[in-house]
């Protein structure tokens, strides 16, 4: 029983203190397991001609699992998330933080604590707005530190993460004020102040465990308490990386505010959204899933243990359009001439990282003519059983919520409702291109996986500096304009993959983020699956397609792996401490905001082939038989690699599982650098299949034609008359990858190259490709965005 508070919010300065600026690590410094978030209430206005959102952000929450008073922390439903999450600590003993009581720290006003607390250079503008420093020079300022120490550090600091952000005023929200409110509190005499901060906090508790059924009185409840008045201003501060924020007096996390409202804007620069114009030059603002998620639109916690749910308001000129993260499609209410508010809401608990928000003169694409949407699952049927409808008696393993899977009727739907937005000028295409693969590409995933988790989805075509071809977040995609070039081949696949994310990455999330691999390795593999199954490929065909593909990943995975730190190709950088948090709950991410880091495939790709490997051992019809029962299992949580390996292994007969062990897995896939040795003795069979045959005898056939060209004078030469075969889309990359590595292609070639694959009309990344041909570096590159999530694409034209 050592630890105390004291300590724990030192730790947390200094961690904040002692990040190098050389180093790439991300500091996730909220201390969820003193106090933790279990929702939100956003309520924004978003000023175009300022580049700012300003606003309001309430936060409720329930006192951390280290910090439960004895014998009451188990009311009903209140065990939180992060008790089910952190089986790490699970077994150490529960004790709350043991704290000095100390006349002094109740003297430290206001402003004292805010001014000698802020840290790093004085940002506070005239009006006193305290903003988070620059990253550079909030790191250096240990002086600040003992300032803190100095100015009641026995106080509890609730820590939250942000940057970027200017805040202007932390306060108590008073919900006891709120009318009706009183059914949530048993005993509603109120006498001293004592009482009716424990009364608040009672009210909140009650609030944030309701029932799953009384989600709707819930959130209307959440909204009315969101709108209570203030009740006593809090102390904060702002770091590089966080908001400090305390209460004089209150020591423990049980005893401090557990609705707080904080005032705040954010900067034009911030890194969180991005200021720009569309593609038909109108102004937009959108968040760009860069490594720092929300941090620069609202202070939120980061650690994924901190899964809440949301509403926000926002309000912004009429000629916008609101999308979000939101199980609504919102309808916008017309508060005054030219002004609208767009409400949007989640029940399903998430990190608050994966909320996005894109707003924008954005058009609605239609269907010209009305054609019929949604496919029977017999269509879809013919390679996938069903999803087994069994499997949705068993109950859930996560929170409660309203969940699509207990929900037969949300169960069997094919296609869920979707919209498709685009800027004006994209429109058509849009039409051509997008609107027909959605259905398509919703009911394969249906008929893969089963019951999708979400219940509808807006997809955006987003403006071209977006930095990678595609993002899913909750209820909504992010395209970029490249998939709609050429023809469906890279769209479909693309929007396959982002679709895959709904199940790995949103709804099974990774406990730890340097496990990226969970999400992207699953897309990647299930972005085959799913298109094999949306095109109706039949059984020999999808398997050559995806043999090629695998191929193609093998060269792109084997060419990284040549050209990058080994430190970066392990995809369990944290190995056996992976999911390890602090006392309080504070991580840093290593490498996370690694720039080489950042452009690297080698979590899509390792995490690909390992996927694809149990998959060939066991059997594609029991491997998706399981992955339907893992779904079923784990949606709605946070997981770590072994919750995947241990159940899959329990799971398969024994005899397709001989010689497969968790631990042989882990060591040589998971947590070391290079080519995992099991895919070496695979890797050779790809080049026998026929698509790669196929491409190999054009490979040959091109050869020659350019040491005929090289060889002819000008006046000799005449158009050579060689047939050449028609080939799909990733033949013609593997035949393009594998004519830049022979010698020299000559002019004459390239153009002919070019005439011969219409490469001006194919898809994007082949686009591009032709234009800078004669860069074969470049290339690569482009060939290499294929698989990318996050990559980006205009910096290579
Ligand atoms: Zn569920």
């Amino acid at each position: 029983m050592t630890e105390n508070l004291q300590s724990c919010c030192l730790a947390n300065w200094k961690m904040e203190m002692e990040l190098d600026p050389a180093k790439d690590d991300l500091p996730l410094m909220a201390n969820t397991r003193h106090m933790l978030v279990k929702h939100y209430v956003l309520d924004l206005d978003v000023d175009f001609k300022s580049q700012v959102i300003e606003g309001t952000i309430v936060l409720f929450f329930e006192p951390g699992s280290r910090c439960k008073k004895g014998g009451s922390a188990g009311e009903g439903a209140c065990l939180s998330q992060s008790d089910e999450t952190c089986k790490i600590r699970a077994s150490e003993p529960c004790h709350s933080p043991v704290t000095n009581v100390s006349a002094r720290s109740s003297k430290t006003g206001y402003n004292d604590f805010a001014v000698c607390a802020k840290g790093e250079k004085d940002t506070s503008d005239k009006n006193g707005n305290h903003s988070n420093g620059e990253q550079a020079s909030g790191i250096s300022s240990s002086k600040n530190c003992c300032d803190i120490e100095n100015h009641g550090s026995e106080d509890f600091l609730l820590v939250l993460d942000c940057c970027d952000l200017s805040v202007l005023k932390v306060e108590e929200v008073d919900v006891a004020a709120v009318p009706g409110i009183e059914k949530f509190t048993r005993s509603a005499k109120l006498t001293d102040a004592e009482e009716l901060r424990n009364l608040r906090n009672q009210i909140v508790h009650e609030l944030v465990t309701l029932p799953a059924d009384r989600w709707r009185e819930q959130l209307y409840y959440y909204t009315r308490c969101s709108q209570a008045p203030g009740c006593g201003e809090l102390l904060f501060s702002t770091g590089t990386w966080s908001l400090m924020i305390r209460k004089a007096e209150v020591q423990a996390p049980r005893d401090f505010p557990c609705a707080i409202r904080i005032w705040y804007k954010t900067k034009p620069e911030g890194r969180s959204v991005t200021w720009t114009t569309d593609q038909s030059s109108r102004p937009c603002v959108y968040t760009m899933g860069s490594p720092i998620n929300n941090r620069a639109l609202f202070p939120c916690q980061e650690p994924p243990v901190a899964m809440s749910t949301w509403q926000t308001t926002v309000r912004t000129a009429s000629c916008f359009v609101v999308l979000m993260s939101g199980e609504n499609s919102a309808e916008p209410a017309q508060l005054q001439e030219g002004l609208l508010s767009w409400y949007y809401y989640v029940t399903m608990p998430m990190p608050a990282s994966t909320f996005t928000i894109a707003i924008g003169c954005w058009t609605e694409v239609k269907q010209e003519s009305h054609t019929a949407d949604v496919r029977t699952n017999n269509e879809f049927s013919s390679l996938f059983s069903r999803a087994d409808l069994r499997l949705i008696e068993g109950s859930c393993g996560h929170v409660a919520y309203p969940c699509r899977f207990q929900n037969p009727a949300a169960s069997s739907q094919l296609v869920i409702p979707h919209r498709v937005f685009a800027p004006w000028c994209l429109k058509d295409r849009c039409a051509e291109i997008l609107l027909e693969l959605i259905p398509q590409c919703l009911s394969a995933a249906h008929a893969t996986l089963g019951t999708h988790p979400f219940s509808r989805l807006d997809v955006l075509i987003v403006p071209s500096n977006f930095s990678s071809l595609g993002m899913a977040s909750p209820h909504i995609i992010f395209l970029s304009q490249s998939v709609l070039t050429g023809g469906s081949h890279l769209c479909g696949t693309r929007l396959c993959h982002e679709i895959a994310h709904a199940w790995f990455g949103l709804a099974i999330g990774a406990r730890d983020w340097t496990e990226e691999w969970i999400s992207e390795g699953f897309a990647t593999y299930l972005e085959d699956v799913f298109w094999a199954v949306a095109q109706q490929l039949p059984h020999d065909e999808a398997r050559e397609q995806q043999e090629l593909k695998a191929l193609l990943r093998w060269r792109r995975l084997r060419d990284e792996v040549q050209n990058s730190e080994e430190e970066l190709q392990v995809l369990r950088p944290n190995k056996e401490n992976t999911g390890e948090v602090s006392e309080s709950g504070t991580c840093i991410i290593k490498h996370g905001l690694n720039a080489e880091k950042i452009f690297m495939q080698v979590h899509y790709l390792k995490g690909y082939f390992l996927l694809q490997s149990l998959a060939k051992r066991i059997g594609e019809a029991t491997y998706f038989e399981f992955l339907r029962k893992f779904v079923q299992k784990f949606h709605g949580q946070l997981i770590l690699s072994q919750d995947f390996l241990y159940m899959l292994l329990e799971d398969i007969p024994e005899q397709k599982g001989y010689g497969l062990s968790v631990e042989n897995i882990i060591r040589a896939w998971l947590d070391t650098s290079g080519i995992p040795k099991p895919l070496l003795e695979e890797c050779q069979t790809w080049d026998q299949c026929r698509l790669v045959r196929q491409v190999n005898d054009e490979v040959t056939k091109w050869i020659q034609v350019n040491q005929r060209a090289r060889k002819r004078s000008k006046r000799k030469r005449r158009q050579d008359e060689v047939a050449f075969q028609k080939l799909l889309p990733d033949q013609l990359v593997l035949l393009l990858e594998s004519l830049l590595e022979e010698k020299t292609l000559c002019l004459r070639t390239l153009q002919c190259l070019e005439k011969t694959y219409h490469l001006d009309e194919q898809d994007s990344e082949k686009l591009g490709l032709s234009r800078c041909i004669h860069c074969p570096r470049s290339v690569n590159i482009f060939l290499n965005l294929n698989n990318l999530d996050s990559v980006s694409f205009d910096m290579l034209i």
